[in-house]
């Protein structure tokens, strides 16, 4: 079974009321609305070997369910639009990147992207593939997108925070035989649908807001080109990274309440931005849906939803590290999208581009009053 175009069910105009029923099969008379997850290394299978279900590296119901699911909030009403689901973020990234790219061929990567695109550029590298950079913000891909086969955009950058212009990018690129793929991690389907703008992957960690909870790994890739598909499909057999049965089922369930956490946690993001936004400590505040922030005007024409990650700087390393032990109803860890808010000074890892002092910031569900009153409390406490 292929998770391709909208279900025969009725659907309603609204977001939420996709993302509630996104995928859920046709209601079967005691059985639950969302089947439980098939936990299935093999399936039985006499005489000829042939689909939907035959080995558990290749297919699963429960991926079927959840990829359909995907499928409709990336490209809703979409036909033709094919949806893979993998281990993680970066399964799905390298699924793209290795599948896509060949010896001799050209990439164009952020230089502000993920951070573990370094790595993936020494394996591109290796295997003899060019690889170009380019910043995210800037327009700066036009310079560099001659002879390459692929253009990777990463917006909003992680953790940087700049926007480009989806549709602009992909216009260039496909005027110079070069394909498009979107991580689509930060906005998630609800915040902007890169295959609308002309992508031709939108590719994402589900680790993040997608499944929201902090508590499972996933990716995806989603593409309307069946043989590019093909390909990305293909390496996932070859290299096995496929998610559980009980991710993929954990994922789906969280879907249901997409809408609800993203609308709740971008509006709280604004609110904590704007609190930060009097402080004179904090430099560097980065939010697109700050209407003054430099990345709010193309974040407008492409986003509905500007996201839930805040980043900023705070004068030192020592001060960003005060001000995190200072928070009470946020965690520090690393990764983002969570109900619960976490943030974490950033340099701790190295790889990334940032000041010392750089805290990205992951708003989570809490009231926005007492997660910006925990914020400023935070700041003052941490004074020098
Ligand atoms: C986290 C992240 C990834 C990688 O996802 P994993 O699920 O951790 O493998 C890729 N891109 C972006 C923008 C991310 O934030």
């Amino acid at each position: 079974m292929r998770s391709t175009g909208p279900q025969g069910r009725p659907a309603g105009g609204g977001e939420g009321t996709r993302a509630v029923r996104a995928g859920l099969p046709e209601p079967v008379r005691h059985e639950p609305t969302l089947p439980g997850p098939v936990f299935a290394a093999h399936y039985h299978l006499p005489g000829e070997p042939t689909g939907p279900y035959t080995y558990g590296r290749d297919e699963n119901p429960t991926w079927t369910l959840l990829e359909r699911a995907v499928g409709e909030l990336e490209a809703p009403g979409r036909e033709g639009v094919e949806t893979l689901v993998f281990a993680s973020g970066m399964a799905a990234v390298s699924s793209v990147l290795f599948s896509q790219l060949r010896a001799g061929d050209a990439v164009v990567l952020p230089s502000d992207g993920y951070q573990a695109l370094p790595l993936v550029r020494a394996q591109l590298e290796a295997y003899g593939i060019e690889v170009r950079t380019a910043p995210t913000g800037g327009d700066a891909q036009l310079d560099v997108l001659d002879g390459a086969g692929l253009l990777w955009i990463e917006t909003p950058s992680n953790p940087g925070l700049d926007v480009c212009d989806i549709r602009r990018l992909v216009e260039a690129a496909h005027a110079r035989g070069a394909r498009v793929a979107v991580d689509n991690t930060l906005a998630t389907p609800l915040g902007q649908r890169p295959l609308e703008l002309g992508a031709d992957f939108s590719v994402a960690s589900g680790t993040k807001q997608l499944t929201g909870h902090g508590d499972i790994l996933l990716g995806y890739v989603v593409g309307g080109d069946a043989e590019a598909m093909a390909a990305v499909r293909r390496w996932r057999k070859i290299v096995g990274a496929i998610p559980g049965p009980m991710e993929a089922w954990l994922a789906h369930r969280s879907l249901a309440t997409l809408q609800l956490r993203v609308d709740r946690q971008s509006a709280t993001a604004l609110a904590v931005a704007e609190a930060l936004r009097g402080r004179s400590e904090v430099t560097g505040l980065r939010y697109p849906g700050l209407p003054d922030d430099a990345s709010h005007m193309i974040a407008a024409r492409q986003m509905r939803r500007f996201g839930c990650v805040v980043s900023f700087t705070l004068p030192t390393r020592a001060r960003a590290d005060r001000f995190l032990d200072a928070l009470r109803l946020v965690d520090a860890a690393t990764s983002f999208g969570g109900v619960r808010s976490t943030a974490e000074r950033r340099g701790r890892w190295g790889g990334d581009a940032v000041p010392e002092g750089f805290i990205r910031f992951s708003v989570g569900a809490e009231d926005p009053e007492d997660l910006a009153a925990d914020v400023l409390r935070a700041l003052d406490e941490s004074a020098d």
